[in-house]
């Protein structure tokens, strides 16, 4: 499986994934011509965009990648609420934009994919369990939550938000306690992301993916070194 990230922060997330027979873009939160040149102009081989949550930085683009004949998959809270944001040009038809729920698998192409329930500051988050039927991989993508609930069995990537450093936000004086809460409890900092990877197992693993970095509580480095010497597995820390 092939993991391509377009962009990976809190201005805009967007990968594509590919399995030689599949593709698939998880989230689509950039300006759309951004998405276009990340994908070479072409868009013909994406089957599918699925979407965590309705946050602008996850779903911009929805309306365009819609509009190019991809269907677009996110829960019925976040589609709520990306509707009680207007941030539909159209009532999209159920083969466009594809209501999914938690714990309850669905395919696109050679890909089944299993949402799950993730914890972050909107109705119904979801992140993905993803096993390609073609290459008979396992992937999973957690990314804005500050923890998770579940392990995976058999992965061979992980995709996991490494938002922050704890005692980077701890030690910033110029956020009150409110703003240092909302950063710990919606988003993945470097000692869950080491406790979820301990809770896992590791064994088949080829590659780490960490997502979603800070620009002002993380150190892509140190976060990169660290977790490769501890897990001893390549980590790619995905680019802005
Ligand atoms: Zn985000
Ligand atoms: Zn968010």
């Amino acid at each position: 499986m092939e993991i391509h990230t377009i962009g990976s922060s809190s201005t805009g997330n967007c990968h594509k994934i590919d399995d030689s027979q599949t593709a698939l873009l998880i989230e689509c939160g950039l300006p759309f011509k951004k998405i276009l040149s990340g994908l070479n102009y072409d868009t013909s081989d994406i089957h599918g965009c699925i979407i965590s949550h309705a946050h602008g930085d996850h779903c911009e683009a929805i309306n365009e990648v819609i509009a190019e004949s991809i269907p677009c998959f996110a829960s019925t809270g976040e589609i709520s609420l990306m509707r009680a944001k207007n941030l539909f040009k159209k009532d999209y038809s159920d083969s466009r934009l594809v209501t999914i729920v938690a714990g309850k698998q669905f395919k696109v192409g050679t890909f089944t994919i299993k949402p799950f329930n993730v914890s972050h500051s909107t109705p119904e988050p979801l992140g993905f369990y993803i096993k390609s039927n073609h290459t008979n991989e396992r992937l999973v993508y957690l990314c804005d939550t500050s923890y998770s609930k579940y392990i995976f069995p058999g992965l061979d990537y992980i995709m996991v938000e490494c938002n922050y450093d704890e005692t980077m936000v701890e030690n910033n004086e110029q956020l009150n306690k409110k703003a240092k809460e909302h950063i710990l409890t919606g988003h993945f900092g470097l000692q869950n992301v080491k406790d979820f990877l301990e809770a896992n197992d590791l064994s088949r693993v080829k590659c780490i993916h960490l997502l979603h970095l800070s620009s002002r509580h993380s150190d892509a480095e140190k976060f990169k070194k660290e977790i490769q010497e501890e897990f001893g597995k390549p980590v790619i820390i995905a680019p802005k």
